[in-house]
């Protein structure tokens, strides 16, 4: 099962997706991603929460 992500599902101002094989590789993509274009973005325990209930399986 392929791990889906979009950034403007958390909410973001963003037209970035993303996907990966298993949840830990798509949140390191999605970290990767909220340092290099979301300047001072924490990826907080909050916000990990966010993300992860807005994955969907495709
Ligand atoms: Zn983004």
């Amino acid at each position: 099962m392929t791990k889906s992500i979009s950034c403007a599902d958390t909410g973001a101002n963003c037209s970035w997706s993303t996907t990966a094989e298993t949840e830990e590789d798509l949140m390191k993509k999605v970290s990767q991603h909220a340092k290099e274009e979301h300047e001072g973005m924490k990826v907080t325990p909050e916000l990990v929460a966010k993300i992860k209930s807005h994955i969907k399986e495709i």
